[in-house]
């Protein structure tokens, strides 16, 4: 397979070679005007397929059903495609033990079944039960499900889970969370602080221990904090922590997205939807879990009959395009963060677009500053994303 256009690190034309069998892009060279491309051209943009490690639902399809089937997940999967996204930690969120069993036995069928499945979900990220259960630091997560971590408990997690969990979500300040973030930090799993009201020095204490991460940094909080001494300040201070951030407009205003974009910087910055069922779909009433959440129009997500955030109904694409307008980043950085950057904080390999690297990737058109996804390639096959 030949795709053609613009190289996103270096706005060279190229064309990039594919080998459909192995998946594997075997060359990246000038275009050869004497081949015809299988997808792209001279005017479009190829770059990494993006790579979205907080997602909870898409298209209607709810990842915490434990009746989720593989044509379910399939479905989600070929959605996220058409917007970009080639690759996703399926999310599990905060339930009762054995709910969340069952979430991830079923997941875990689906990729045990299906091999292009296995390809898109590189693993779960399981954010909490181990979360604060104070008003506003909660956020959506059910109060009477959160509680103190147990090791044994997420073994047998990760055990339903097939060993898949790349990232767990917690909060620092909960009784024995040092050693859990030790014990998980030791046996593979990334850590990130969330859902939490710990002191600077719990935080420093669980980044001492291993945590690497600040989940969705600025929500999950309370909606009034001291100015100067605080959880989002103490984080965005701490350099050995990476963050992702919901850059959708509701969960961050764009000016806080530009101030914590530049805090951060670039390269400790990572870009995630927290996506929920409605993503994708249009506004009305969705299953989530448990709950029921309305999507109205605009994008926002709330618990019906309430102005609570519930997760968001917005897309990787999206969140790039917004970074661009909103923190004064160039399109080749905003796209790193939602490739290369939640890549190697999961240890993944380097989503580059080089010789012998994975063909996850897409080609899209840049217009008024908007990702217009036109193609994605991921496990050698190609996806159009016209209807
Ligand atoms: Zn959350």
């Amino acid at each position: 397979m030949l795709i053609r256009g613009q190289h996103i690190a270096t706005g060279q034309v190229v064309d990039v070679l594919v080998n459909d069998a192995s998946g594997l892009i075997t060359d990246v060279a000038p275009p050869d005007p004497a081949r015809t491309p299988d997808a792209g051209n001279s005017g479009l943009l190829i770059a990494p397929g993006l790579l979205d490690i907080h997602i909870n639902g898409f298209a209607a399809v709810d990842f915490q059903n434990p009746a989720l089937t593989a044509d379910d997940l399939g479905r989600a999967t070929l959605e996220q495609l058409r917007h970009g996204t080639t690759q996703y930690l399926v999310t599990i969120v905060s339930e009762t033990r054995d709910r969340m069993i069952a979430c991830f036995r079923a997941v875990s069928r689906a990729l045990d079944r299906r091999p292009e499945l296995a390809r898109a979900v590189p693993g779960f990220h399981v954010e909490g039960p181990y979360l604060s259960a104070e008003e506003g630091p909660r956020g959506a997560h059910l109060r009477e499900v959160l509680r103190a971590p147990s090791w044994e408990e997420f073994q047998q997690f990760q055990e339903a889970a097939g060993g898949r969990i790349r990232l767990i979500t917690v909060a620092p300040e909960l009784p024995g969370m040092t050693r859990f973030i030790e014990q998980a930090t030791a046996s593979g799993v990334v850590v990130g602080m969330g859902h939490t009201a710990a002191s600077a020095q719990q935080i420093a204490d669980a980044v001492a221990a291993g945590a690497t991460v600040s989940t969705h940094l600025g929500n999950g909080s309370h909606a009034v904090l001291p100015r100067h001494a605080n959880y989002i300040q103490a984080q965005l201070a701490e350099d050995r922590l990476k963050a992702t951030f919901i850059a959708d407009g509701h969960h961050l205003p764009p000016y806080v997205v530009k101030n914590f974009i530049r805090a951060k910087g670039v390269a400790r910055s990572i870009l995630v939807t927290d996506a929920v069922p409605p993503a994708g779909m249009p506004p009305g009433i969705y299953r989530y879990g448990r709950v029921e959440v309305e999507a109205k129009p605009g994008g926002l997500i709330c618990l019906p009959g309430t102005p609570y955030l519930f997760g968001a109904a917005t897309t990787l694409e999206k969140c790039v395009s917004n970074v661009v307008a909103w923190a004064g980043v160039s399109l080749a950085d905003a796209v790193t963060m939602a490739t290369d950057h939640p890549a190697r904080l999961l240890g993944l390999a380097p989503r580059v677009l080089e010789k012998g690297a994975p063909a996850d990737l897409i080609v899209f058109a840049w217009e008024d500053g908007q990702i217009r996804v036109t193609d994605a390639v991921a496990g050698g096959k190609r996806f159009s994303s016209t209807p």
